[in-house]
């Protein structure tokens, strides 16, 4: 079965070429010319007056591969919420989507998956024939690899049913290093993570800002991480040892130590809530229930700075 043909951008994001030169926007002629460069400042200034909204990262989960399975807490996984709007899930393992349905109200119509293990595309199948029997048709966003992973293998339990990968999703693929929208408000960057299973992490953008790194599962990798940190808040797995396919909070507090107090660091994937690690001013857990703000809306009554 093919891979559809990628979605391209359709708007180009002038902060992006600032903030990661070695970003290439996808589909030239489908993207603005490039515009008169802007701070980064500027860039985020600009997003947050157009979503006029605070973007928030709802943890769902924080679990590792047999988390759900063994212990029934939900495989790591969040949400993008502007407002009280859900509109990304990123990553759907077991036993996330009844926490997105209860910590937000529904699901988005959009869903970006990393990789094919269960505790990060499990209920895709079940997700997506749901919905689309209730009328929605959902959009599954990934690297290529994945795409094809996803819809030849993760998917083969809906074929039965006559339907064709087409017929039950939309799918955009997000090639590495480029630019991707998503949706009419944010984009990706998909990266390759170091994992057993073909693995992306991304940056994804909001309105031509980056607002998050996101390594999803991979080992530790310096030059990954720089990657992801043209983000201000990175979300890296980690887990209390250190693997070649999972880092070590122990690493991620030397990427702090090698990176400086720039940015904010979160850590995710690591198990229960009682394998994860206790917060210090090095790194922090994601915790559910304990949304990340990652871009705030301008206040009405906010004194502008003179
Ligand atoms: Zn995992
Ligand atoms: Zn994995």
């Amino acid at each position: 079965m093919s891979v559809a043909s990628p979605i391209v951008c359709r708007r180009a994001a002038w902060g992006v070429m600032i903030a990661a030169s070695a970003v290439v926007v996808s589909g030239a002629g489908a993207c603005r010319a490039p515009g008169p460069p802007r701070t980064a400042a500027a860039t985020i200034m600009r997003t947050q007056q157009t979503l006029g909204e605070d973007v928030l990262l709802v943890p769902l989960g924080t679990g590792k591969g047999a988390t759900s399975v063994y212990q029934g807490e939900s495989s790591s996984s969040f949400a993008i919420m502007v407002g009280k709007r859900c509109r990304l899930l990123v990553d759907v393992g077991l036993g996330v989507v009844k926490q997105c349905l209860r910590m937000c109200g529904g699901l988005p119509g959009v869903v970006y998956v990393s990789h094919n293990h269960s505790d990060h595309a499990g209920e895709l199948p079940v997700m997506l024939i749901v919905e689309l029997a209730a009328g929605r048709k959902m959009t599954v966003v990934s690297a290529p690899e994945v795409t094809t992973r996803l819809r030849e293998h993760r998917l083969h339990e809906l074929y039965s049913t006559g339907k064709t990968a087409d017929d039950i999703a939309r799918w955009i693929v997000a090639p590495p290093g480029v630019l991707t929208r998503v949706d009419d408000d944010f984009e990706v960057v998909t990266f390759r993570g170091r994992h057993s299973e073909i693995s992306f992490g991304m940056v994804l953008y909001a309105d031509g800002a980056p607002i998050l790194g996101f390594s999803s599962d991979s080992g530790n990798d310096d030059a990954r991480y720089d990657q992801l940190a043209v983000a201000p808040v990175l979300l890296l797995d980690a887990r209390a040892v250190s693997s070649d396919e999972h880092a070590s909070f122990e690493e991620v507090a030397r990427l702090r130590l090698r990176i400086g107090d720039g940015k904010r660091l979160l850590v995710t994937g690591y198990g229960t809530a009682a394998e994860g690690p206790v917060s210090t001013d090095l790194f922090q857990p994601v915790r559910i229930g304990e949304p990340v703000i990652l871009l705030k809306a301008p206040r009405a009554n906010a004194v502008a700075p003179r």
